[in-house]
C-alpha cells in the first residue's frame, strides 16, 4: 500500500473548504474549537480517499465485536500514525496557530468503561498496523462514560454529551443501514419457521477511520446508531395503528443513548439486552452483506470471516447467525451449526461471578422468541453430549447447561458456539481452564488458548511521551514502534551513565509538566522531585485502591509521630471512576479524598506527602499521568485481575511496578526480572488456602498494630470532623461484617514491606533509573501487535 505523503496544498485546500462551511470570511476568524473541527474535518476528507485494505490472500477477515471502544482523542493520534504531524504543525504555525493547543480542544470519545474497551481500541490500531484486515463493530452512544467531579470529596456524575452528531471523524454511510426486529412471535408455516417481530428499529452505520502506523492502511470502526424505523407491519399501519408504530419508532432512539457505566458487574437491565441484540443484529447483517457482495456462497462464510467476541456482551451474535442461516438462508441445522461454530471465537475477561452475564430467559424470550427456540435446541444438543460423557451426573449438567434456573448463561453459550476460547494473560487463561470451565476443557481441550493482552505503543509511547520516543529513536536508529521487541537493544544502555541521565531528565521533564497541569486542574501544589506513586484504573474493591489508602494513612501517622522518619517525599496520585450504583466504591473515593484533605493541609507533613485524586479519569488524563509515573500500583487480589493493561503502559514508560502475582503482572515480572519489580502478597494458591481455612480479617487486624491504627483513624472521625460513620461502608467491608473478601488486611504487611524496598531503591537514583530503563527495554512483548499476531497464529488462521 502506498504511503500517503503529506501534501500541504491539498491539506490547505481541504482546510479552506472547512472554514468556508462555517460561513467565515477567512481562517483567522476561527475559534480554537473551530480550528479543531476544521483540522479534523479536513483530515477525514483526505483520509476518505485512502482505500480500505483488501483481505490479503489466505487471511480470514476479522470482525471485532465489542460493546465498548474507549478510543481517546483521534486527531493527534491519526496525525502521528499518518506521519503528517510535523507537516500539519508547520501549516498551522504559518497561520499563527499552535497544533498542540488545537488538539487539546478534542473531547475524548469515551465509549467504554475501562480496560476492556481500551483493549478493543488498542487492537484496532494494531490490526491496521500489522495489516490484519478487520472491522471493529460497536455502538455509537450519544452519551459516553459519565463525567466525574467531586463535591466535598464525594463523586458526582454528569452526562458525557460528547457531541457525536458534530464529530468530524464520522462518516455515515446510508447504504449500510439495516433493520432490526424485536419482540413479536414465531410461526411455523409449511415447516418453515418464521419470526414476526413486533417492531423494527433502524440501525445506521457510523464509521470512524482506524489509521495504521505509516503503512497507508485505514480500516473502519463501524458504530451502530439506533434511529426511528418505518413501521414493521404495513397492514396494521394502514389499518390506523399508525400512532403505536410511530411511538415505537421514537423509542428506538433510546437504544444507543447511553453507555452502561458498569465495569466487571452486570445489572441485568432490559434496555441493555436490547442494546446487545441491536449491535449483534446490525453487525451480522453487515458481515453477511459483505460476504455475499463478493459472490461467495453462504456455506463458505467461515473460510473468509471470523467473529471475535470481546467478552460475552455480544453473545447474541451466535444465535443470530444461526437464525439467519436457518430461517433466511434455509440451511440445515447441521450445516448452520457447523458454520457458526467455525466462525466465532470468544475472549473471556473475568472469572468473578457478579460479572458473568446471565439473562432471565423470560426477558430474552419477550424480545427474541426465535432466538430462545434456537438456544433451547442447543441446550438439548449439549445435554446429550454431557450425558454421553458423564452419564447421570446432575451436578455437572447443572454447571454446563446453557439455561439453568430460568437464567441464560452467556459464557456457556460462547464456549459452545465458538471454535476458540481465550483468556487474556497466562495466569488468567490457566484459571479459565481450572476454575471456570474445567468440564468444557475436558470435552474440548483444543478450544482453549491464551493470548496475553497488549497495548499500542503508538498512543502509549509515541503520542503520550514524545521525549521518550525521541530518545529511543536516537538510540536505536531503526523502526521500533511497529516492532517493539527492538526495545531490547536499549538494555545495555541501562549501564551507561550518560544515557541514564538523559532518561531521568525526560522523566523529570514529564513530572514537571504534570505538576503544572495538576496545579491548574486541582489547585494542589506538588514537588516534581517527589516519588510519583500512581494508581489509575476503575474503582473496584478487587483492585484495592483501599490498600493504597491504608498505606497513605500509615505513612501520615509515621510522619506525625516521628518527624525524623527517613521517608522519601511522595505524591500519591489516583484516577478512578466508580459505577454510579456501586456505593462501596464511591465510599472509597470519598475516603481517599477526605484523608487527602487532612494530610495535604497538615503543616507537620508539608511536602513529604501529598495526595491528588485527579477528577474525571479518562484516556487523555492517562496520557498525562503515565509518562510522569515513578511507581505503578498494580495491587489487585491475586486471581481477580484478568490481565490489566495499565500495568503495561506504565512499565513501558519507565514506572516500576509494585504488584501482586496477578494478571499480566506475572509476565511483566518474568520479562523485567524480579530485581526490577516489587512483588508482594498472597498468591492465587495462598488466597484460596486462606479462604478455605476460614479467613478472618479481625485476626489480621489484631496482630498488626500499624494496620489497627490506620483503620482506627478511619473509624474515629479523624478525617471526617468527628463523624464516625463517614466511611462505615468501607470499614465494615474490611471487618467481621463484610469479611474482607479481597484480603486487603491479609496483604497489608507484605505491601508495606514492599513499599520499604521501594524507598530503598528510590534512595539510589542511579539504581532506580537503571531498573526503569530495563522496564522500558524488556516490555516489548506487551505491544498489541504481538497480541494480534498471537490471535492470528493461535486462533484466526489456525483452525480453518
Ligand atoms: C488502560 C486504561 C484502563 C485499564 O487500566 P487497568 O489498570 O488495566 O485496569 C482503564 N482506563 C483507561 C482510561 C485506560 O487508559
Amino acid at each position: 500500500m502506498a504511503l500517503p505523503t503529506f501534501d500541504p496544498d491539498r491539506f490547505s485546500a481541504a482546510l479552506v473548504r472547512q472554514w468556508q462551511r462555517f460561513g467565515l470570511p477567512d481562517a483567522q476568524e476561527m475559534s480554537p474549537d473551530q480550528w479543531w473541527h476544521a483540522l479534523s474535518g479536513a483530515l477525514a476528507e483526505l483520509l476518505a480517499d485512502i482505500p480500505v485494505q483488501p483481505a490479503a490472500g489466505g487471511q480470514r477477515h476479522v470482525n471485532y465485536l465489542s460493546m465498548e471502544f474507549l478510543l481517546g482523542r483521534l486527531t493527534g493520534n491519526n496525525l502521528l500514525n499518518l506521519g503528517w504531524y510535523d507537516g500539519v504543525k508547520a501549516t498551522l504555525a504559518a497561520a499563527g496557530v499552535t497544533l498542540s493547543d488545537v488538539l487539546e480542544r478534542e473531547t475524548d470519545p469515551a465509549l467504554g468503561n475501562g480496560g476492556l474497551g481500551r483493549l478493543a481500541a488498542c487492537f484496532l490500531d494494531a490490526m491496521a498496523t500489522t495489516g490484519q484486515p478487520a472491522i471493529g463493530y460497536g455502538l455509537n452512544y450519544q452519551y459516553g462514560l459519565f463525567r466525574q467531579h467531586f463535591v466535598g470529596g464525594a463523586q458526582h456524575e454528569q452526562p458525557d454529551d460528547w457531541q457525536r452528531d458534530r464529530y468530524p471523524w464520522f462518516r455515515h454511510n446510508a447504504a449500510l443501514d439495516v433493520q432490526v426486529g424485536l419482540g413479536g412471535s414465531v410461526t411455523s408455516i409449511d415447516g418453515v419457521t418464521h419470526w414476526q417481530p413486533a417492531f423494527v428499529v433502524q440501525g445506521e452505520a457510523w464509521d470512524l477511520p482506524v489509521v495504521g502506523f505509516r503503512n497507508g492502511i485505514t480500516q473502519p470502526l463501524r458504530l451502530w446508531q439506533a434511529k426511528h424505523a418505518r413501521p414493521f407491519d404495513l397492514q396494521r399501519f394502514n389499518n390506523g395503528d399508525f400512532l403505536r408504530a410511530e411511538q415505537q419508532g421514537i423509542e428506538a432512539e433510546k437504544l444507543t443513548k447511553v453507555l452502561y457505566p458498569n465495569d466487571n458487574h452486570q445489572a441485568g437491565k432490559k434496555l441493555r439486552l436490547m442494546q446487545q441484540y441491536f449491535q449483534c443484529a446490525c453487525t451480522l447483517a453487515d458481515i453477511l452483506r459483505r460476504h455475499q457482495a463478493t459472490g461467495r456462497a453462504i456455506e463458505t462464510l467461515a473460510d473468509y470471516e471470523v467473529i471475535q467476541l470481546n467478552d460475552t456482551h455480544p453473545t447474541l451474535a451466535i444465535p443470530e447467525l444461526l437464525r439467519l442461516l436457518l430461517d433466511e438462508h434455509r440451511l440445515s441445522w447441521q450445516d448452520a451449526w457447523r458454520i457458526t461454530q467455525r466462525t466465532f471465537a470468544y475472549t473471556n475477561h473475568t472469572l468473578m461471578p457478579e460479572a458473568l452475564e446471565c439473562w432471565n430467559l423470560r426477558l430474552v424470550r419477550s424480545l427474541l422468541p426465535r432466538h430462545v427456540m434456537i438456544i433451547n435446541t442447543l441446550n438439548a444438543q449439549l445435554k446429550q453430549q454431557v450425558e454421553a460423557r458423564w452419564p447421570g451426573n446432575q451436578a455437572i449438567w447443572s454447571k454446563l447447561a446453557l439455561v439453568h434456573d430460568q437464567q441464560l448463561r452467556m459464557a456457556n453459550l460462547c464456549v459452545i458456539g465458538s471454535f476458540a476460547v481465550n483468556g487474556v494473560a497466562a495466569l488468567h487463561s490457566r484459571l479459565v481452564v481450572q476454575d471456570l470451565f474445567p468440564e468444557y476443557h475436558a470435552l474440548w481441550p483444543e478450544k482453549f488458548h491464551n493470548v496475553t493482552n497488549g497495548i499500542t505503543p503508538r498512543r502509549w509511547i509515541n503520542q503520550c511521551n514524545p521525549a521518550l520516543a525521541a530518545l529511543i529513536n536516537k538510540t536505536l536508529q531503526r523502526p521500533w514502534l511497529n516492532d517493539l521487541d527492538a526495545l531490547q537493544d536499549l538494555s545495555p544502555f541501562a549501564d551507561d551513565a550518560a544515557f541514564r541521565a538523559e532518561y531521568r531528565a525526560i522523566k523529570q521533564h514529564n513530572k514537571q509538566a504534570l505538576t503544572e497541569w495538576i496545579a491548574a486542574r486541582t489547585g494542589i501544589a506538588v514537588q516534581p522531585d517527589a516519588l510519583f506513586d500512581v494508581q489509575i484504573k476503575r474503582l473496584h474493591e478487587y483492585k484495592r485502591q483501599h490498600l493504597m489508602l491504608l498505606h497513605m494513612i500509615a505513612l501520615w501517622q509515621t510522619l506525625v509521630s516521628d518527624p525524623q522518619a527517613n521517608l522519601a517525599p511522595r505524591v500519591m496520585l489516583f484516577g478512578a471512576k466508580a459505577a454510579p450504583g456501586y456505593a462501596l466504591a464511591k465510599n472509597i473515593i470519598y475516603a481517599i479524598n477526605k484523608v487527602a484533605e487532612t494530610i495535604n493541609h497538615d503543616a507537620r507533613v508539608g511536602d513529604r506527602l501529598k495526595i491528588v485524586f485527579i477528577p474525571d479519569y479518562n484516556v487523555s488524563v492517562a496520557e498525562r499521568l503515565i509518562p510522569a509515573a515513578d511507581l505503578s500500583e498494580q495491587i489487585s487480589t491475586a486471581g481477580k485481575e484478568a490481565s490489566g493493561t495499565g500495568n503495561m503502559k506504565l512499565a513501558l514508560n519507565g514506572a516500576l511496578t509494585i504488584g501482586t502475582l496477578d494478571g499480566a503482572n506475572v509476565e511483566i515480572a518474568q520479562q523485567v526480572g524480579e530485581e526490577n519489580i516489587f512483588i508482594f502478597g498472597h498468591t492465587v494458591e495462598q488466597v484460596s488456602a486462606l479462604k478455605q481455612a476460614g479467613y478472618s480479617p479481625l485476626n489480621w487486624r489484631s496482630k498488626d498494630a500499624q494496620l489497627d491504627r490506620a483503620l482506627t483513624a478511619l473509624e474515629d472521625g479523624t478525617f471526617s470532623n468527628g463523624d464516625r460513620t463517614a466511611f462505615s461502608d468501607l470499614v465494615n467491608s474490611l471487618g467481621a461484617q463484610g469479611g474482607d473478601p479481597y484480603l486487603v488486611l491479609a496483604d497489608f504487611r507484605h505491601y508495606l514491606n514492599a513499599q520499604q524496598q521501594v524507598e530503598a531503591l528510590w534512595a539510589d537514583p542511579e539504581a532506580w533509573t537503571r531498573a526503569a530503563i530495563l522496564n522500558t527495554a524488556r516490555c516489548g512483548m506487551f505491544s498489541a501487535d504481538r497480541a494480534i499476531r498471537d490471535y492470528q497464529q493461535r486462533i484466526w488462521q489456525a483452525s480453518r
